[in-house]
Protein backbone atom coordinates (compact mmCIF):
# COMPACT_ATOMS: atom_id res chain seq x y z
CA UNK A 1 0.00 0.00 0.00
CA UNK A 2 1.66 3.52 -0.73
CA UNK A 3 2.70 5.56 1.67
CA UNK A 4 0.47 8.45 3.02
CA UNK A 5 1.74 12.02 3.45
CA UNK A 6 -0.09 15.03 5.17
CA UNK A 7 0.75 18.48 4.11
CA UNK A 8 0.27 21.86 6.05
CA UNK A 9 -0.83 24.79 4.35
CA UNK A 10 -0.90 24.98 -0.11
CA UNK A 11 2.03 27.83 -0.17
CA UNK A 12 4.05 27.24 -3.44
CA UNK A 13 6.41 25.45 -1.35
CA UNK A 14 3.59 23.70 -0.13
CA UNK A 15 2.58 22.83 -3.51
CA UNK A 16 5.56 22.03 -4.75
CA UNK A 17 5.71 19.34 -1.78
CA UNK A 18 2.59 17.73 -2.77
CA UNK A 19 3.83 17.30 -6.11
CA UNK A 20 7.31 16.06 -5.39
CA UNK A 21 5.77 13.30 -3.09
CA UNK A 22 2.80 12.55 -5.43
CA UNK A 23 5.49 11.75 -7.88
CA UNK A 24 7.68 9.63 -5.17
CA UNK A 25 4.13 7.95 -4.92
CA UNK A 26 2.60 8.92 -1.57
CA UNK A 27 -1.03 9.52 -1.42
CA UNK A 28 -1.08 12.92 -0.32
CA UNK A 29 -3.57 15.11 1.58
CA UNK A 30 -2.52 18.85 1.02
CA UNK A 31 -4.82 21.11 4.24
CA UNK A 32 -5.09 24.54 3.67
CA UNK A 33 -6.57 27.15 5.79
CA UNK A 34 -7.92 29.79 2.98
CA UNK A 35 -11.07 28.86 0.38
CA UNK A 36 -7.85 29.30 -2.22
CA UNK A 37 -4.27 27.93 -2.90
CA UNK A 38 -0.89 29.73 -3.14
CA UNK A 39 -1.16 31.62 0.14
CA UNK A 40 1.35 34.74 -0.76
CA UNK A 41 1.43 34.41 -4.39
CA UNK A 42 -2.63 34.51 -5.12
CA UNK A 43 -4.43 36.90 -6.95
CA UNK A 44 -8.21 38.69 -6.96
CA UNK A 45 -10.28 40.90 -9.30
CA UNK A 46 -11.84 44.02 -8.06
CA UNK A 47 -13.91 46.37 -10.44
CA UNK A 48 -12.82 44.50 -13.62
CA UNK A 49 -9.12 45.12 -12.87
CA UNK A 50 -6.89 42.28 -11.74
CA UNK A 51 -4.19 42.08 -9.61
CA UNK A 52 -1.63 39.53 -8.16
CA UNK A 53 -1.85 39.61 -4.55
CA UNK A 54 2.01 39.29 -3.19
CA UNK A 55 4.95 38.06 -5.78
CA UNK A 56 5.46 40.85 -9.20
CA UNK A 57 9.04 39.46 -10.21
CA UNK A 58 9.78 35.77 -11.44
CA UNK A 59 13.23 34.33 -11.38
CA UNK A 60 14.20 31.07 -12.13
CA UNK A 61 11.65 29.83 -13.85
CA UNK A 62 13.71 26.54 -14.46
CA UNK A 63 12.55 25.40 -11.09
CA UNK A 64 9.08 25.50 -11.73
CA UNK A 65 9.33 23.80 -14.79
CA UNK A 66 11.50 21.37 -13.24
CA UNK A 67 8.40 19.86 -11.35
CA UNK A 68 6.73 19.27 -14.72
CA UNK A 69 9.18 17.33 -15.87
CA UNK A 70 9.76 14.94 -12.83
CA UNK A 71 6.13 14.31 -13.44
CA UNK A 72 6.57 13.48 -17.01
CA UNK A 73 5.17 16.35 -18.28
CA UNK A 74 5.92 18.58 -20.42
CA UNK A 75 6.33 22.42 -19.33
CA UNK A 76 5.14 24.29 -21.99
CA UNK A 77 2.07 22.33 -22.53
CA UNK A 78 0.55 23.65 -19.08
CA UNK A 79 2.88 26.81 -18.02
CA UNK A 80 3.92 29.78 -20.12
CA UNK A 81 6.18 32.53 -19.99
CA UNK A 82 8.71 35.02 -21.58
CA UNK A 83 11.75 36.91 -20.47
CA UNK A 84 11.58 40.35 -19.94
CA UNK A 85 13.92 42.75 -22.18
CA UNK A 86 13.91 45.42 -19.53
CA UNK A 87 13.76 44.08 -15.71
CA UNK A 88 12.82 47.78 -14.24
CA UNK A 89 12.58 51.80 -14.42
CA UNK A 90 14.34 53.75 -11.96
CA UNK A 91 13.22 57.07 -10.92
CA UNK A 92 14.81 59.31 -8.36
CA UNK A 93 12.66 62.74 -7.53
CA UNK A 94 15.58 64.80 -9.31
CA UNK A 95 14.16 63.63 -12.36
CA UNK A 96 17.36 61.08 -13.02
CA UNK A 97 15.98 58.29 -15.18
CA UNK A 98 17.17 54.85 -15.40
CA UNK A 99 15.85 51.72 -17.36
CA UNK A 100 17.36 48.21 -16.29
CA UNK A 101 18.02 46.46 -19.18
CA UNK A 102 18.05 42.81 -19.45
CA UNK A 103 21.12 42.79 -22.09
CA UNK A 104 24.01 43.68 -19.77
CA UNK A 105 26.12 45.80 -22.31
CA UNK A 106 23.02 47.78 -22.45
CA UNK A 107 22.19 48.62 -18.81
CA UNK A 108 25.64 48.96 -18.78
CA UNK A 109 25.40 51.81 -21.20
CA UNK A 110 22.42 53.20 -19.67
CA UNK A 111 24.58 53.11 -16.18
CA UNK A 112 27.36 55.13 -17.92
CA UNK A 113 25.19 57.97 -19.96
CA UNK A 114 22.41 58.46 -17.19
CA UNK A 115 24.59 57.85 -13.92
CA UNK A 116 28.14 58.85 -15.57
CA UNK A 117 29.50 55.35 -14.00
CA UNK A 118 32.01 53.61 -15.93
CA UNK A 119 30.41 50.81 -18.06
CA UNK A 120 32.86 48.34 -16.78
CA UNK A 121 32.02 48.78 -12.80
CA UNK A 122 28.93 47.38 -13.52
CA UNK A 123 29.61 44.89 -15.69
CA UNK A 124 32.70 43.71 -12.65
CA UNK A 125 29.39 43.97 -10.03
CA UNK A 126 27.40 41.40 -11.76
CA UNK A 127 30.74 39.35 -12.59
CA UNK A 128 31.22 39.32 -8.83
CA UNK A 129 27.38 38.30 -8.20
CA UNK A 130 27.28 35.33 -10.42
CA UNK A 131 31.04 34.10 -8.74
CA UNK A 132 29.34 34.67 -5.37
CA UNK A 133 26.19 32.46 -6.73
CA UNK A 134 28.29 29.43 -7.82
CA UNK A 135 30.14 29.38 -4.92
CA UNK A 136 26.98 29.02 -2.61
CA UNK A 137 24.37 27.68 -4.78
CA UNK A 138 24.86 23.57 -4.45
CA UNK A 139 26.31 24.33 -0.96
CA UNK A 140 23.16 26.85 0.60
CA UNK A 141 20.51 26.36 -2.19
CA UNK A 142 20.16 22.57 -2.85
CA UNK A 143 21.05 20.83 0.34
CA UNK A 144 20.67 20.76 3.90
CA UNK A 145 22.97 23.02 6.05
CA UNK A 146 22.02 20.43 8.78
CA UNK A 147 23.52 17.24 7.39
CA UNK A 148 26.94 16.37 7.77
CA UNK A 149 27.64 15.31 4.18
CA UNK A 150 26.74 18.93 3.39
CA UNK A 151 30.00 19.91 4.57
CA UNK A 152 32.45 17.06 3.35
CA UNK A 153 32.19 16.80 -0.62
CA UNK A 154 33.76 18.79 -3.42
CA UNK A 155 30.98 21.48 -3.54
CA UNK A 156 31.89 22.63 0.27
CA UNK A 157 35.73 22.27 -0.39
CA UNK A 158 35.11 24.73 -3.31
CA UNK A 159 33.33 27.13 -1.10
CA UNK A 160 35.81 26.93 2.02
CA UNK A 161 38.53 27.97 -0.66
CA UNK A 162 36.78 30.93 -2.17
CA UNK A 163 35.07 31.83 1.22
CA UNK A 164 36.59 35.65 0.76
CA UNK A 165 35.15 35.93 -2.24
CA UNK A 166 31.12 36.02 -0.26
CA UNK A 167 32.49 39.25 2.02
CA UNK A 168 30.65 38.04 4.88
CA UNK A 169 32.49 40.51 7.16
CA UNK A 170 31.30 43.58 4.69
CA UNK A 171 27.93 44.75 4.52
CA UNK A 172 26.10 45.36 1.07
CA UNK A 173 26.08 49.15 1.09
CA UNK A 174 30.13 48.87 2.08
CA UNK A 175 30.62 46.66 -0.70
CA UNK A 176 28.27 48.54 -2.95
CA UNK A 177 30.08 51.85 -1.69
CA UNK A 178 33.65 50.56 -2.85
CA UNK A 179 32.40 49.17 -6.01
CA UNK A 180 30.31 52.38 -7.42
CA UNK A 181 31.14 56.01 -7.84
CA UNK A 182 27.27 57.25 -8.16
CA UNK A 183 25.38 57.08 -4.85
CA UNK A 184 22.40 56.48 -6.85
CA UNK A 185 23.97 52.81 -8.27
CA UNK A 186 24.87 52.16 -4.65
CA UNK A 187 21.03 52.67 -3.76
CA UNK A 188 20.07 50.62 -7.41
CA UNK A 189 22.03 47.90 -5.97
CA UNK A 190 21.52 48.23 -2.08
CA UNK A 191 17.51 47.59 -3.20
CA UNK A 192 18.30 43.86 -3.68
CA UNK A 193 18.93 43.44 0.05
CA UNK A 194 14.62 43.90 0.24
CA UNK A 195 14.81 41.12 -1.93
CA UNK A 196 14.68 38.93 1.17
CA UNK A 197 13.71 41.65 3.48
CA UNK A 198 16.77 42.62 4.89
CA UNK A 199 18.75 45.94 5.32
CA UNK A 200 21.50 46.66 3.39
CA UNK A 201 23.17 48.25 6.03
CA UNK A 202 23.03 45.29 8.07
CA UNK A 203 23.00 42.83 5.79
CA UNK A 204 26.28 40.83 4.88
CA UNK A 205 27.79 41.74 1.26
CA UNK A 206 27.18 37.94 0.29
CA UNK A 207 23.74 39.85 -0.50
CA UNK A 208 25.04 40.75 -3.48
CA UNK A 209 24.24 37.30 -5.17
CA UNK A 210 20.82 38.90 -5.53
CA UNK A 211 21.28 40.94 -8.86
CA UNK A 212 22.63 37.56 -10.32
CA UNK A 213 19.34 35.96 -10.72
CA UNK A 214 17.94 39.08 -11.81
CA UNK A 215 20.53 40.21 -14.55
CA UNK A 216 22.50 37.21 -15.29
CA UNK A 217 19.56 34.33 -15.26
CA UNK A 218 16.68 36.68 -16.15
CA UNK A 219 13.62 38.53 -14.99
CA UNK A 220 10.55 36.81 -16.58
CA UNK A 221 6.40 37.31 -16.69
CA UNK A 222 3.86 34.41 -16.87
CA UNK A 223 1.47 34.57 -19.58
CA UNK A 224 -1.52 34.15 -16.85
CA UNK A 225 0.45 36.54 -14.44
CA UNK A 226 1.93 35.47 -11.16
CA UNK A 227 -0.87 33.58 -10.43
CA UNK A 228 -0.58 31.50 -13.44
CA UNK A 229 2.56 29.71 -11.25
CA UNK A 230 -0.20 28.60 -8.29
CA UNK A 231 -2.92 27.47 -10.82
CA UNK A 232 -0.85 25.66 -13.19
CA UNK A 233 1.11 23.56 -10.05
CA UNK A 234 -2.53 23.00 -8.16
CA UNK A 235 -3.34 21.82 -11.46
CA UNK A 236 -0.49 19.61 -12.03
CA UNK A 237 -1.24 18.30 -8.41
CA UNK A 238 -4.20 17.35 -8.82
CA UNK A 239 -3.61 15.37 -11.94
CA UNK A 240 -0.81 13.27 -9.88
CA UNK A 241 -3.53 12.38 -7.38
CA UNK A 242 -3.14 15.68 -4.47
CA UNK A 243 -6.53 16.28 -2.46
CA UNK A 244 -6.28 19.76 -1.39
CA UNK A 245 -8.71 20.60 1.46
CA UNK A 246 -9.68 23.67 0.74
CA UNK A 247 -11.15 26.00 4.32
CA UNK A 248 -9.18 23.56 6.37
CA UNK A 249 -6.91 24.81 9.06
CA UNK A 250 -4.57 22.22 10.66
CA UNK A 251 -5.26 22.69 14.53
CA UNK A 252 -2.31 20.61 15.59
CA UNK A 253 0.03 17.59 15.01
CA UNK A 254 -0.71 15.17 17.51
CA UNK A 255 2.86 13.51 18.58
CA UNK A 256 3.95 10.11 20.42
CA UNK A 257 7.28 9.51 21.37
CA UNK A 258 9.50 10.46 18.39
CA UNK A 259 6.89 10.54 15.66
CA UNK A 260 3.84 12.44 14.77
CA UNK A 261 0.77 10.19 15.28
CA UNK A 262 -1.89 12.29 13.71
CA UNK A 263 -2.96 15.56 12.19
CA UNK A 264 -6.29 17.07 13.65
CA UNK A 265 -7.82 19.97 11.67
CA UNK A 266 -10.93 22.67 12.77
CA UNK A 267 -13.61 20.32 10.41
CA UNK A 268 -12.79 16.92 12.15
CA UNK A 269 -12.21 16.46 15.89
CA UNK A 270 -10.57 13.18 15.28
CA UNK A 271 -6.92 13.23 14.49
CA UNK A 272 -6.08 11.09 11.18
CA UNK A 273 -2.55 9.66 10.75
CA UNK A 274 0.13 9.49 7.98
CA UNK A 275 3.28 8.32 7.34
CA UNK A 276 4.71 11.69 6.86
CA UNK A 277 3.76 15.08 7.45
CA UNK A 278 4.86 18.65 5.67
CA UNK A 279 4.83 21.66 7.35
CA UNK A 280 3.93 24.57 4.89
CA UNK A 281 3.31 26.90 7.94
CA UNK A 282 5.47 29.33 9.13
CA UNK A 283 8.21 27.56 11.61
CA UNK A 284 7.29 29.95 14.48
CA UNK A 285 3.44 29.21 14.35
CA UNK A 286 3.89 25.44 13.38
CA UNK A 287 5.66 25.32 16.94
CA UNK A 288 3.73 27.66 18.80
CA UNK A 289 0.48 26.41 17.84
CA UNK A 290 0.31 23.38 16.45
CA UNK A 291 3.24 21.58 18.56
CA UNK A 292 2.68 23.98 22.09
CA UNK A 293 3.98 20.87 23.87
CA UNK A 294 6.81 20.10 21.86
CA UNK A 295 10.03 21.00 22.88
CA UNK A 296 10.76 24.87 20.57
CA UNK A 297 13.64 25.69 19.15
CA UNK A 298 13.86 29.30 21.01
CA UNK A 299 17.04 30.52 19.43
CA UNK A 300 16.00 29.73 16.13
CA UNK A 301 12.30 30.95 16.72
CA UNK A 302 13.03 34.32 18.28
CA UNK A 303 15.63 35.54 15.71
CA UNK A 304 14.32 38.82 14.34
CA UNK A 305 11.76 38.21 11.63
CA UNK A 306 12.32 39.91 7.99
CA UNK A 307 10.56 43.13 6.74
CA UNK A 308 6.71 43.36 6.21
CA UNK A 309 5.20 45.36 3.14
CA UNK A 310 2.42 47.91 2.68
CA UNK A 311 0.05 46.96 -0.42
CA UNK A 312 -1.77 49.55 -2.03
CA UNK A 313 -4.04 47.70 -4.93
CA UNK A 314 -5.23 50.87 -7.56
CA UNK A 315 -7.37 50.50 -10.26
CA UNK A 316 -6.12 53.37 -12.28
CA UNK A 317 -8.20 55.47 -14.75
CA UNK A 318 -5.26 56.14 -16.98
CA UNK A 319 -2.35 55.03 -19.27
CA UNK A 320 1.12 55.92 -18.26
CA UNK A 321 3.37 55.36 -21.21
CA UNK A 322 6.89 56.06 -19.18
CA UNK A 323 5.71 53.59 -17.10
CA UNK A 324 6.38 49.43 -17.23
CA UNK A 325 6.18 46.94 -15.61
CA UNK A 326 8.59 47.26 -12.85
CA UNK A 327 9.07 50.34 -11.96
CA UNK A 328 10.99 52.01 -8.66
CA UNK A 329 10.66 55.56 -7.09
CA UNK A 330 13.62 55.76 -4.64
CA UNK A 331 13.53 57.39 -1.81
CA UNK A 332 15.91 60.69 -1.27
CA UNK A 333 17.22 59.13 2.11
CA UNK A 334 17.56 55.44 1.63
CA UNK A 335 19.70 54.85 5.29
CA UNK A 336 17.18 57.24 6.90
CA UNK A 337 14.25 54.67 5.52
CA UNK A 338 16.19 51.47 6.42
CA UNK A 339 16.64 53.17 9.73
CA UNK A 340 12.94 53.25 9.95
CA UNK A 341 12.02 50.27 9.05
CA UNK A 342 14.67 48.03 11.05
CA UNK A 343 15.28 49.95 14.12
CA UNK A 344 12.50 52.65 14.49
CA UNK A 345 9.86 49.95 13.31
CA UNK A 346 7.73 52.60 11.45
CA UNK A 347 7.55 53.84 7.86
CA UNK A 348 9.46 56.86 6.32
CA UNK A 349 7.38 59.54 5.15
CA UNK A 350 9.56 59.50 1.95
CA UNK A 351 9.35 55.93 1.51
CA UNK A 352 11.04 54.26 -1.61
CA UNK A 353 7.41 53.08 -3.85
CA UNK A 354 7.71 49.88 -6.05
CA UNK A 355 5.00 50.19 -8.64
CA UNK A 356 4.13 47.12 -10.45
CA UNK A 357 1.77 47.11 -13.62
CA UNK A 358 1.00 43.67 -14.98
CA UNK A 359 -1.45 45.20 -17.60
CA UNK A 360 1.71 45.97 -19.16
CA UNK A 361 2.23 43.06 -20.66
CA UNK A 362 -1.08 41.33 -20.30
CA UNK A 363 -4.22 44.12 -21.34
CA UNK A 364 -6.83 42.24 -20.19
CA UNK A 365 -5.76 42.96 -16.61
CA UNK A 366 -7.93 46.23 -16.70
CA UNK A 367 -10.08 47.94 -18.78
CA UNK A 368 -9.76 49.59 -21.59
CA UNK A 369 -7.37 53.07 -21.07
CA UNK A 370 -7.05 52.26 -17.55
CA UNK A 371 -3.96 50.49 -15.18
CA UNK A 372 -3.74 47.86 -12.50
CA UNK A 373 -1.24 49.38 -10.17
CA UNK A 374 0.17 47.12 -7.30
CA UNK A 375 2.07 49.52 -4.94
CA UNK A 376 4.62 47.65 -2.31
CA UNK A 377 6.04 49.88 0.47
CA UNK A 378 9.03 48.05 2.54
CA UNK A 379 7.45 48.25 5.58
CA UNK A 380 8.04 46.94 9.26
CA UNK A 381 7.25 43.74 10.81
CA UNK A 382 4.38 43.89 12.85
CA UNK A 383 5.08 44.09 16.37
CA UNK A 384 2.14 46.44 17.82
CA UNK A 385 2.26 49.58 15.37
CA UNK A 386 -0.84 51.53 14.97
CA UNK A 387 -1.06 50.32 11.09
CA UNK A 388 -4.14 52.30 10.78
CA UNK A 389 -2.34 55.64 11.26
CA UNK A 390 0.64 54.52 9.24
CA UNK A 391 -1.46 53.40 6.30
CA UNK A 392 -3.14 56.26 6.00
CA UNK A 393 0.01 59.11 6.59
CA UNK A 394 1.92 56.42 3.87
CA UNK A 395 -0.79 56.83 1.04
CA UNK A 396 -0.80 60.33 1.07
CA UNK A 397 3.19 60.45 1.20
CA UNK A 398 2.78 58.05 -1.39
CA UNK A 399 0.04 59.78 -3.86
CA UNK A 400 1.90 62.50 -3.26
CA UNK A 401 5.49 61.04 -4.59
CA UNK A 402 3.97 59.30 -7.59
CA UNK A 403 2.28 62.81 -8.46
CA UNK A 404 5.34 65.06 -8.45
CA UNK A 405 7.47 62.40 -10.19
CA UNK A 406 4.72 61.85 -13.30
CA UNK A 407 3.36 65.31 -13.31
CA UNK A 408 -0.15 64.63 -12.46
CA UNK A 409 -2.47 64.23 -9.34
CA UNK A 410 -3.18 60.47 -8.93
CA UNK A 411 -5.36 60.82 -6.41
CA UNK A 412 -8.46 61.25 -8.35
CA UNK A 413 -7.26 58.61 -10.96
CA UNK A 414 -7.78 55.97 -8.41
CA UNK A 415 -10.62 54.17 -9.78
CA UNK A 416 -10.80 51.46 -6.90
CA UNK A 417 -8.41 50.36 -4.44
CA UNK A 418 -7.64 47.33 -1.87
CA UNK A 419 -4.88 47.41 1.20
CA UNK A 420 -2.82 45.04 2.19
CA UNK A 421 -0.77 45.28 5.28
CA UNK A 422 1.72 43.56 8.17
CA UNK A 423 -1.44 42.14 10.10
CA UNK A 424 -3.16 41.17 7.23
CA UNK A 425 -0.14 39.13 5.71
CA UNK A 426 0.04 37.69 9.17
CA UNK A 427 -3.98 36.46 9.42
CA UNK A 428 -3.71 35.15 5.54
CA UNK A 429 -0.48 33.07 5.85
CA UNK A 430 0.30 32.34 9.04
CA UNK A 431 3.27 34.45 8.71
CA UNK A 432 5.06 35.28 12.00
CA UNK A 433 4.22 39.00 12.51
CA UNK A 434 3.58 39.26 9.02
CA UNK A 435 7.25 38.95 7.74
CA UNK A 436 7.36 38.17 3.91
CA UNK A 437 10.45 36.16 4.11
CA UNK A 438 11.25 34.02 7.96
CA UNK A 439 13.97 35.71 9.81
CA UNK A 440 15.86 38.67 8.55
CA UNK A 441 18.72 37.98 7.17
CA UNK A 442 20.41 40.77 8.56
CA UNK A 443 23.20 38.93 10.61
CA UNK A 444 26.06 37.07 8.87
CA UNK A 445 25.05 34.01 10.43
CA UNK A 446 20.88 33.85 9.44
CA UNK A 447 21.47 31.31 7.24
CA UNK A 448 22.70 29.09 9.95
CA UNK A 449 19.84 30.93 12.28
CA UNK A 450 16.82 29.26 9.92
CA UNK A 451 15.27 26.05 10.90
CA UNK A 452 16.24 23.06 9.10
CA UNK A 453 13.96 21.45 6.49
CA UNK A 454 13.37 18.77 8.70
CA UNK A 455 12.62 18.29 12.62
CA UNK A 456 15.13 16.96 15.02
CA UNK A 457 12.39 15.82 17.37
CA UNK A 458 9.84 14.25 14.93
CA UNK A 459 11.29 11.59 12.96
CA UNK A 460 8.31 12.19 9.98
CA UNK A 461 7.86 16.02 10.67
CA UNK A 462 9.21 17.97 7.76
CA UNK A 463 9.32 22.11 7.37
CA UNK A 464 9.11 23.88 3.37
CA UNK A 465 8.72 27.41 2.72
CA UNK A 466 9.99 30.66 3.22
CA UNK A 467 10.77 30.90 7.07
CA UNK A 468 12.77 27.70 6.60
CA UNK A 469 16.00 26.69 5.00
CA UNK A 470 17.36 28.05 2.05
CA UNK A 471 14.92 31.27 2.76
CA UNK A 472 11.91 33.25 1.51
CA UNK A 473 10.61 34.31 -2.08
CA UNK A 474 9.32 31.35 -5.14
CA UNK A 475 12.50 30.22 -6.43
CA UNK A 476 13.65 29.38 -2.82
CA UNK A 477 10.61 28.28 -1.47
CA UNK A 478 10.67 25.59 -4.38
CA UNK A 479 14.09 24.56 -3.56
CA UNK A 480 12.81 23.86 0.01
CA UNK A 481 10.06 21.17 -1.10
CA UNK A 482 12.72 19.59 -3.12
CA UNK A 483 15.55 19.72 0.16
CA UNK A 484 12.78 18.19 2.55
CA UNK A 485 11.64 15.75 -0.02
CA UNK A 486 15.31 14.27 -1.46
CA UNK A 487 15.16 13.66 2.54
CA UNK A 488 12.27 11.51 2.97
P1 LIG B 1 2.91 31.10 2.08
O1 LIG B 1 2.66 31.84 0.84
O2 LIG B 1 3.31 31.84 3.30
O3 LIG B 1 1.61 30.26 2.37
C1 LIG B 1 1.46 29.42 3.49
C2 LIG B 1 0.10 28.78 3.34
O4 LIG B 1 -0.11 27.90 4.42
C3 LIG B 1 -1.02 29.81 3.38
O5 LIG B 1 -1.88 29.59 2.29
C4 LIG B 1 -1.71 29.55 4.71
O6 LIG B 1 -3.10 29.81 4.68
C5 LIG B 1 -1.43 28.08 4.90
N1 LIG B 1 -1.45 27.69 6.31
C6 LIG B 1 -0.70 28.21 7.32
N2 LIG B 1 -0.99 27.59 8.47
C7 LIG B 1 -1.92 26.66 8.19
C8 LIG B 1 -2.62 25.70 8.97
N3 LIG B 1 -2.41 25.55 10.29
N4 LIG B 1 -3.52 24.89 8.35
C9 LIG B 1 -3.76 24.99 7.02
N5 LIG B 1 -3.14 25.91 6.23
C10 LIG B 1 -2.22 26.71 6.82
N6 LIG B 1 8.81 36.44 -3.79
C11 LIG B 1 9.37 36.46 -5.03
O7 LIG B 1 10.01 35.46 -5.44
N7 LIG B 1 9.23 37.54 -5.86
C12 LIG B 1 8.54 38.65 -5.47
O8 LIG B 1 8.40 39.60 -6.25
C13 LIG B 1 7.96 38.67 -4.19
N8 LIG B 1 7.24 39.75 -3.78
C14 LIG B 1 6.43 39.63 -2.70
C15 LIG B 1 5.51 40.64 -2.43
C16 LIG B 1 4.61 40.50 -1.39
C17 LIG B 1 3.60 41.57 -1.13
C18 LIG B 1 4.63 39.33 -0.59
C19 LIG B 1 3.62 39.12 0.51
C20 LIG B 1 5.60 38.34 -0.81
C21 LIG B 1 6.50 38.47 -1.86
N9 LIG B 1 7.45 37.49 -2.17
C22 LIG B 1 8.10 37.51 -3.37
C23 LIG B 1 7.71 36.38 -1.25
C24 LIG B 1 6.96 35.11 -1.63
O9 LIG B 1 5.63 35.43 -1.88
C25 LIG B 1 7.01 34.11 -0.51
O10 LIG B 1 8.35 33.87 -0.10
C26 LIG B 1 6.41 32.77 -0.90
O11 LIG B 1 5.26 32.91 -1.69
C27 LIG B 1 6.08 32.04 0.39
O12 LIG B 1 5.57 30.78 0.09
P2 LIG B 1 5.37 29.70 1.22
O13 LIG B 1 5.32 28.38 0.52
O14 LIG B 1 6.35 29.86 2.30
O15 LIG B 1 3.92 29.91 1.81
Amino acid sequence: MSKTAAIVGAGIAGIAAAIRLAVKGYRVDAFEANAYPGGKLSGFSLDGFRFDAGPSLFTMPQLVEDLFRLADRNPNDYFEYRRLNETCRYFWDDHTYLTAWADRDAFAREVESQLGEPADHLLAHLADSAAKYHITEKLFLHRSLHKLATWFNRDALYGYLNLPKLEVFKTMNRANEQRFQNPKLVQLFNRYATYNGSDPYQTPATMNIIPHLEYNIGAFFPKEGMIGITNNLVRLAEELGVRFHFNTRVTELVTEGERIVGVRTENESKPKPYDVVISNMDVVNTFRRLLPNARQPERILRQPKSSSGLIFYWGIRREFPELGLHNIFFSSDYRAEFDHIFNRKTLSDDPTVYLNITSKHKPDDAPPGCENWFILINAPNNTGQDWDALIAKTRQNVIQKLSQNLGVDIAPLIACEAILDPIQIENRTSSSQGALYGNSSNNRFAAFLRHANFSHQFRNLYFVGGSVHPGGGIPLCLLSAKIATDLL
